[in-house]
């Protein structure tokens, strides 16, 4: 990677504008607030310096350059010299040659002459241009560059060189996204993938939330288990053909709810198109009554990416589809799911308060009743299945879906 330094004025943008591509794969889409962008020419107006641009040259024929850093900035200048930005309404009067100009709520063309000269045609950037780097040098800078401003998780992992996110971006093109109700803002796409991804790579139940998701980036940077990429591929492709163009049904947390329903079926039994129509059938009249339900509601607001959410809506779907499909029921599951307030005081009493795996005293609210046999395998919700686990414990108790 080699990189040079210039000075280009600040006129000079406008003409570039056709040769510079804003949003390169690693860039996030344009955030700035019109107050922001509004600061940023008052800053230049007031010959304040402002941050250097980071610009990749391309040889490609469309672009001559890519933006990896200053992509707000940018867009704010082109903003602003295109006459589509006014100065703020607060903006001060400035001083030039002795004597002070209104700016306040002025666009490019409104401002007077002497400003213009003094302030916009003197004005230069500094520019740092890089060239003959490949792709991952430039997510490592650009990883680098952006670190301490306020990226999503979604947006820095997009920027996380190595085989996770290579592959992560190419699932998140399938076509089953034409199905869902929400745009593809701030990598929002990839972060569902990336979650499906984690749900697959842990046997179905996992935690997925942004900071496990970053560590599955990085471990994974350098190879990705094909079995995982093909079980995706697979449920992905059967979504597809069950839903309707944005549905309205598919929001984040259930589209994430559909994929672990659809990819556990895959792997224990066989689907046929008529179950594809049965099911939709069976998902749209019901889900808007399950969005009623106290419990189902909380997994699916509060913290949903975690695994006890997950589990928890898991849980209940499957219980739902069971009874509509018996035949698909290869495991019994009991239709009981938790032990009720009764079973617990009985296990709690029958187990002395102990830990039941590392044997730890625990109090009366901080623990939880655990199915020794899971109760996805066929395990029953009864006093004999049931065990007094430590919280701790019990998290790490992986119930593996397949
Ligand atoms: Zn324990």
């Amino acid at each position: 990677m080699e990189t040079k330094q210039e000075n280009w004025p600040l006129l000079s943008f406008k003409e570039y504008e056709k040769d510079i591509n804003p949003t390169p794969t690693y860039q996030r889409s344009s955030v700035w607030k019109p107050e922001q962008k509004q600061m940023l020419i008052d800053s230049i107006l007031r010959k304040i310096d402002i941050p250097k641009i980071y610009l990749r040259e391309t040889k490609k024929k469309d672009y001559q350059y890519e933006i990896i850093d200053g992509q707000q900035r940018m867009r704010a200048i082109w903003g602003f010299l295109k006459n589509d930005l006014s100065l703020s309404e607060e903006a001060e009067q400035i001083l030039v040659k002795d004597k002070l100009f209104e700016v306040s709520e002025k666009l490019y063309k409104e401002l007077d002459s002497s400003v213009v000269v003094e302030r916009i045609h003197k004005y230069s950037l500094n520019i740092v241009i890089i060239y003959d780097a490949t792709e991952d040098e430039i997510a490592d800078l650009f990883y680098r560059l952006n670190n301490g401003t306020p990226l999503t998780p979604a947006e820095v992992r997009n920027a996380m060189p190595g085989e996770m996110k290579e592959t992560i971006k190419t699932v998140a093109k399938h076509i089953f996204f034409e199905k869902v109700s929400f745009a593809n803002r701030r990598f929002i796409y990839d972060q569902i993938c990336a979650q499906m991804m984690m749900l697959e790579l842990n046997n179905g139940l996992a935690d997925t939330r942004d900071r496990t998701l970053s560590k599955m980036y990085s471990d994974y940077s350098k190879s990705v288990p094909t079995t995982a990429i093909k079980n995706i591929q697979n449920a992905l492709d059967v979504l597809e053909k069950i839903f309707p163009e944005h549905s309205r049904l598919l929001n984040r947390a259930a589209t994430i709810n559909v994929y672990l329903l659809i990819s556990y079926l895959l792997k224990n039994t066989k689907l046929t198109k008529d179950f594809y129509a049965l099911f939709f059938d069976w998902y749209s009249q019901t889900e808007p009554e399950r969005r009623k339900d106290n419990e189902y509601r909380l997994y699916m607001s509060s913290s949903s990416n975690s695994r006890s959410a997950i589990e928890g809506r898991f849980r209940i779907l499957i219980s739902a589809l069971y009874q509509q499909f018996p035949k698909l029921g290869i495991i019994q599951l009991d239709q009981k799911r938790l032990f009720d307030e009764e079973q617990k005081m009985d296990i709690f009493a029958r187990d002395k308060g102990v830990c039941q795996k590392c044997s730890k005293k625990v109090g009366e609210r901080s623990w939880h009743a655990d199915h020794k046999k899971p109760w996805i395998k066929g395990g029953k919700t009864i006093l004999d299945n049931g065990e007094l686990l430590c919280v701790k414990c019990n998290l790490q108790k992986k119930d593996k879906l397949w």
